[in-house]
């Protein structure tokens, strides 16, 4: 079952259909906008139930043959002709169109046409069968309008329709007086006829109107998926972010570090990681307030994100005023070429700290290592223990700088 995907601005229409359905139940049509659609909907939803209603139609026509057998044989030739010459063509043709889907938009009115042709079709055959018979055709007629309406699932106003000519044209046909039989039995055949309509007008509507509920519930239910997909998007993304910078929070940086070593294993490559410091932060609160102060990590978390520039490389915060940047594939070298960068681009950026005993501004200190999973026989809780040491190193050093691992083994 396919039907148009939710378009935006359709929420708000489905919403007040919905709602003036309560108020004016009596009403089926949606809005023209809703309505193509729904018509698209039906066609698609009953198509297979209206061709196997169509099938059992054509067996019908097929298996009550016996009717014009059942008549003298001078009086077979024009009913036998109506039901293989006239009905029998008609219904497989609308079959094949129904089964096939084509001309969808044109469906209803083909099963109207069936279930009127057909009932109509029965009416002449009564018209042209001997008195003692035409009661046969009569009852077949009303038979027929009973399963066209009902079985091929027309909608209201096309079984409105259909009812209306099937009654009609049998008043022309069964009050005229040539047609065989007393006045007062076709009268109540005219009766019977009109009666059997009218109820199955009441399920007609009723089927239209609960297939109408249920497409608007369809719909409806889509975008309250999109709702609840949208917030767990959400909730995902605050799950795994820190809420003071927006980057990536110490949980996630766990478990991505995790992931990419085991990743880095797999694929024999190298793992790096550096471990960034703010220097004298705490000097930095002291003096300017702790606003201040967070104001200041946010600037540090938005430069270390741009260094995260390969689709595996994470920049998180680690916790207070320290931060860590994954990346896998990297060897020392070359990681220690992002961490020169990234303590230039503190630097470069400027931002005043008159208290820091390294220059006037924001600094950063940063130590970097990198290793090979799986080779080294190391787990990932090492090249932490690395890369803080290395960051140690740098401290020590003076800060403001970045320092490798590899240097402080050797
Ligand atoms: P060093 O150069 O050796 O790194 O010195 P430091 O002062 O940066 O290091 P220390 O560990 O002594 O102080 C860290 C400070 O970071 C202390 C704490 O007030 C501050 N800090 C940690 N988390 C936050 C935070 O979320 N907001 C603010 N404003 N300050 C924070
Ligand atoms: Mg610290
Ligand atoms: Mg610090």
């Amino acid at each position: 079952m396919s039907h148009p995907p939710p378009a935006p601005g359709d929420r708000a229409i489905l919403e007040s259909v919905w709602d003036n359905r309560r108020r004016r139940w009596w009403w089926l049509p949606f809005p023209p906008v809703l309505e193509s659609a729904f018509q698209a909907y039906y066609a698609q939803r009953y198509r297979a139930h209206m061709a196997l209603g169509l099938g059992v139609g054509i067996l019908a026509i097929l298996v009550t043959v016996f009717e014009e057998f059942m008549l003298p044989e001078a009086d077979r030739a024009i009913p036998l002709f109506i039901r293989l010459g006239l009905l029998l063509p008609v219904s497989v043709l609308l079959f094949l169109f129904v089964q096939a889907g084509w001309w969808p938009r044109r469906q209803q009115s083909m099963l109207m046409m069936a279930s009127l042709g057909g009932a109509m079709g029965f009416m002449l055959m009564g018209f042209y069968a001997p008195a003692s018979h035409s009661g046969l055709y009569v009852g077949t007629v009303v038979l027929t309008e009973i399963f066209g309406l009902i079985l091929l699932r027309l909608q209201f106003s096309y079984a409105l329709a259909s009812a209306v000519v099937i009654g009609a044209g049998s008043a022309v046909v069964l009050l005229w007086s040539p047609f065989p039989g007393s006045a007062l039995d076709n009268f109540v055949d005219l009766a019977l006829i009109v009666f059997a309509g009218a109820l199955c007008l009441i399920g007609n509507f009723m089927m239209e109107r609960s297939a109408r509920s249920d497409y608007l519930q369809l719909r409806l239910l889509e975008f309250r998926q999109q709702d609840l997909e949208a917030t767990n998007d959400h909730l995902q993304l605050l799950l795994r972010s820190d809420a003071l910078t927006g980057i990536a929070n110490r949980r996630y940086f766990d478990l991505r570090l995790l992931e990419e070593f085991r990743r880095a294993e797999r694929g024999v490559y190298p793992l790096a990681l550096l471990m960034v410091d703010i220097d004298c932060f705490k000097l930095f609160n002291d003096t300017y307030g702790h606003q201040a102060g967070d104001e200041a990590l946010s600037r540090v978390a938005g430069i270390l994100a741009t260094f995260a520039r390969r689709p595996g490389d994470v920049a998180a915060r680690y916790g207070g005023e320290e931060f860590a940047l994954i990346l896998p594939g990297s060897k020392e070298q070359d990681a220690r070429a992002i961490a020169d960068e990234l303590v230039e681009a503190v630097f470069a950026h400027g931002l005043t700290h008159g208290a820091s005993h390294v220059c006037d501004r924001v600094t950063v200190s940063v130590g970097v290592a990198s290793i090979l999973p799986g080779q080294d026989g190391l787990d990932e809780t090492r090249l932490i223990a690395q890369a803080d040491k290395a960051l140690y190193d740098a401290k020590m050093q003076g800060r403001n700088r970045a320092a490798s691992w590899s240097s402080v083994t050797s």
